[in-house]
């Protein structure tokens, strides 16, 4: 696996990195009693070598609040699936979803279902078949639409796109990408514009890692380097604390595809912006503006998936201590994170005043 960025190999990177937006005090005033403290955002000092700005992963993280018992559950659900789809490859499982053969029965697969049959033995494969099957005779938009789909559930990292990390990370990280992009039409087109850029300076970058809960660990969800490109490391142990899907009884919730989305984001404009020939760029810069970008993107994702609220834009779209983030939303409502160990541990749901 390649060199951690510049902070994870135990720089310290504080939280602190994006500015702590006081300004929405309010919220804070409502937050359940795990306040946290805001003493402690400190400063890019620590992370002197400035490597990273862990505030994306911070943002993101404070989505998770609120039910944790709930998100608990969708988290250890999807743990579980994930596992039985990584297994080895054995044969479809009693009450596997049947493979559809025509558009009409693809519509009637579920995302889920067809990330399972994706991953069964020759899964791909049938799919990519059926895919070409639907254009012999003409494409209607029924069968464009599932092919989108088919192209969403068999995904892979390709030209403009590396995954860094152990093995079963990064496939563990490609299926939460494959689902997110079957979630989400924008985020399946950033992504198809992300993976098949051939341009050496446009190549986007994740480093995939498990933090483990020592004080050393503050990626926080996920963390950009300046120094590198804008590549982001994300932590799966984090990410997998977060629903699949909003809870109902917290629509508007942060979930693992918001976070995805935004990571996704900031990289490809990380990176963009970094190798630009002939400019000198600082690397303190890049941040901010890959930031934007990815607040953008994940709006984007939060209305297709169905969520009414918008996160506002930086600089007011999050509050941050040292060891929490509190994303606000233009309804009113927040979302607060909270890391133990720079792990997260709870997310907290404020309510609008
Ligand atoms: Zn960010």
């Amino acid at each position: 696996m390649s060199i951690p960025s510049a902070g994870s190999s135990g720089v310290q990177k504080t939280p602190t990195s994006e500015t702590v937006d006081q300004t929405s005090t309010s919220s804070q005033a409502e937050a359940p009693k795990e306040t946290v403290q805001p003493s402690k955002s400190e400063p890019l000092s620590e992370s002197g070598k400035g490597q990273r700005m862990q505030e994306s992963s911070i943002s993101e993280q404070s989505r998770r609040s609120q039910l944790d018992t709930a998100l608990e559950k969708g988290t250890s659900a999807q743990t579980e699936s994930l596992k039985a789809k990584e297994g080895p490859d054995t044969k479809p499982a009693a009450g596997a979803p049947a493979f559809p053969k025509d558009a009409a029965e693809m519509a009637k697969t579920s995302n889920e279902d067809l990330l399972k049959l994706a991953k069964e033995p020759g899964g791909e494969e049938k799919l990519k078949q059926l895919s070409k099957d639907f254009k012999k005779d003409g494409l209607t938009q029924d069968e464009i639409k599932q092919m989108d789909r088919i192209d969403s559930a068999t995904f892979r990292p390709g030209a403009g796109l590396t995954l860094h990390g152990k093995p079963e990370d990064q496939e563990t990280f490609t299926q939460m990408t494959r689902r997110t992009m079957l979630e989400s039409p924008s985020f399946r087109q950033r992504m198809q514009t992300i993976n098949h850029d051939p341009h050496p300076l446009h190549h986007t970058e994740i480093e995939v890692s498990r933090g483990k809960g020592d004080d050393k660990d503050s990626t926080r969800l996920s963390t950009f380097s300046e120094f590198q490109g804008g590549r982001q490391q994300v932590d799966l142990n984090d990410l997998e604390k977060l629903p699949v899907k909003p809870d109902p009884s917290n629509p508007e919730g942060i979930t693992q595809g918001s976070v995805l989305v935004h990571e996704y984001a900031e990289a490809r404009k990380g990176t963009q912006a970094s190798k630009t020939p002939g400019k000198d760029i600082d690397p303190m810069k890049l941040y901010e503006p890959a930031h934007e970008e990815a607040v953008k993107a994940e709006n984007e994702y939060r209305k297709d998936i169905g969520q009414k609220s918008q996160r506002l834009m930086p600089p007011k779209d999050a509050t941050r201590t040292a060891d929490s983030i509190t994303v606000h939303y233009d309804d009113g409502h927040s979302e607060k994170l909270q890391f133990k160990k720079g792990l997260l541990d709870k997310t907290t749901v404020i309510p609008k005043k």
